[in-house]
């Protein structure tokens, strides 16, 4: 059988090749470490964790990324395998011995005798002898590489910075305080002129707000990252720091809107937020991208009337990043629709961190296989963990309605705003229960979800998941 070729040896190329090898194809893992290093690998290990040693929460029951561990221990995750094996204490989340998780990793690859681990860059796409092929050389592939994706998918399609505005549950915003309207109603393509969440600011809320912008604890990149700042996309904390009158007529000014619960009250300045998911549970605050640190972010958010009580699936930033425009770029299989037999995995496909993207390394390992052995691969279905991220990726997000046709694709980590919301009446008030305080009624959502997802997966890795779908 030929095998599937496999470029980029980090936490979704090895997931990607192993699953692959557990199908019973073989497989050549391609990478480039040690002969070539990134700025951020410092080993010739495959699966190096360039930062943090954490995998995040391990809490299945309420914690999205928590779920994702056990879907994907489910899936037979060698990442997962290896993680639970090199675990060191960290309270409730998935802490790992950073070399011995590596090294794991390494010699279970090496150990396969599917797999071939071939050391050196792939400087350009897959050539043509290669029929199937997975890209997997995440945010710091090598240039040549980045290069020739550029030119197959096109000059905006690939991005080096991610410039991340922070993203609120939509259920979390208080509106009460905050009112639907776009900027002098505009309506646009498929709009009602209501499109935007609007939270209002006295004058002295904006004072205090901009003053905090300024005094807050900013996160300084690395030399080697040589993130540009392009007006359009400054920091908004930059922004204040250029003077106090510089926001109010920027991202948060008060032309062309009238607050809903005080019309006759003109506010001095409005944080506008823009629906973030085709679901609408999620929803981004507009031109906030940031450099803060992620504690500072929070407690000045929180500042914004109507965001007091928000809970962030995302906080903001501006990081060295390569990714592709997926949703444009990819088929439901991760395939690049302009070159069949071609898939893309990892951060590469615009998800965010070591767990998410080991999660697309798997699934493009399975569909690779399949696709290999003549088999239908059934995507995970959008209600589990695996689903949700996917679904992320190759769709589901929303363009910005303000400027038609501009990609407002950005890199996600798994949180619970992707996942489709519950069956009417799945939530039950426990019996005999007084009253449901809304935390534990938060929790109760996050178990229904948590509990729809594990069955729904089991049924997907069994198989069973179209005929029970079929027969709804
Ligand atoms: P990687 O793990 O980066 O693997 C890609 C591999 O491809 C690398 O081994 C590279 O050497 C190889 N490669 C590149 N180009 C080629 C080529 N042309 N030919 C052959 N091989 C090639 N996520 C977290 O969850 N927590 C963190 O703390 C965290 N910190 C980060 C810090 C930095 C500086 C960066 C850049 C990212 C960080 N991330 C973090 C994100 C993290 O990189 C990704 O989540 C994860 O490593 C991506 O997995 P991946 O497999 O897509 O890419």
């Amino acid at each position: 059988m030929r095998p599937i070729h496999v470029i980029g040896g980090g936490l979704a190329g090895s997931e990607a090749a192993w699953q692959i090898a557990k199908a019973g194809v073989p497989v050549v893992l391609h990478e480039m470490r040690p002969e070539r290093a990134t700025d951020a690998h410092h080993t010739d290990g495959l699966a190096e964790l360039v930062c943090s040693n954490s995998f995040r929460s391990d809490d299945a029951d309420t914690n999205a990324v928590g779920l994702l561990h056990a879907e994907m221990r489910l899936a037979g995750s060698l990442i997962l395998h290896e993680a639970d094996a090199h675990q060191v204490p960290a309270g409730g989340a998935l802490a790992v011995d950073r070399e011995g998780f590596s090294q794991g990793v390494t010699r279970a690859i090496e150990a396969n005798p599917l797999i071939t681990v071939e050391c050196g860059e792939v400087p350009g796409l897959p050539p043509e002898d290669w029929d199937q092929a997975i890209i997997a050389t995440g945010p710091l592939t090598a240039p040549a590489l980045a290069e020739a994706i550029r030119a197959e998918t096109g000059e905006d399609a690939l991005a080096f910075f991610d410039a991340i505005a922070p993203i609120v549950h939509t259920e979390t915003i208080d509106m009460d305080v905050c009112w639907h309207q776009s900027r002098y109603d505009k309506v646009g393509p498929g709009g009602t002129g209501k499109d935007y969440i609007n939270c209002p600011m006295n004058r002295e809320e904006y004072e205090a707000f901009v003053q905090a912008l300024v005094d807050g604890d900013k996160t300084v990149f690395k030399e080697w990252e040589h993130v540009p700042y392009f007006d359009g996309c400054l920091p908004i904390e930059v922004m204040a720091e250029r003077g106090p009158e510089t926001l109010r007529h920027g991202p948060m000014k008060p032309m062309g809107l009238t607050n809903a619960h005080k019309p006759d009250e003109k506010p001095y300045a409005v944080v506008q937020l823009r629906q973030d998911n085709a679901l609408g549970t999620l929803y981004n605050l507009v031109g906030f991208q940031t450099k803060l640190k992620y504690g500072a972010q929070k407690a000045i958010f929180q500042m914004i009337p109507g965001l007091a009580n928000a809970e962030f699936a995302r906080l903001g930033g501006l990081h060295r990043n390569t990714y592709i425009n997926s949703p444009a770029l990819l088929d439901p299989s991760l395939m690049l629709k302009s070159r069949p037999g071609l898939r893309f995995a990892g951060q590469i496909t615009g998800c965010e961190g070591y767990v998410e993207s080991a999660a697309i390394g798997l699934l493009a390992g399975r569909f690779a296989a399949a696709e290999r052995l003549g088999e239908n691969a059934e995507r995970p279905p959008a209600t589990t963990a695996l689903g949700a991220l996917i679904g992320h990726i190759t769709g589901g997000h929303i363009l910005s309605d303000s400027e038609p046709g501009r990609r407002s694709f950005q890199p996600m980590n798994v949180n619970f705003g992707l996942f489709p919301p519950l069956e009417p009446g799945a939530l039950q008030k426990p019996e005999g229960a007084g009253r449901w305080r809304g935390k534990d009624k938060a929790l109760a959502k996050k178990r229904a979800v948590t509990t729809r997802a594990l069955a729904d997966c089991r049924a997907w890795l069994e198989g069973t998941m179209a005929a029970a779908v079929a027969a709804e």
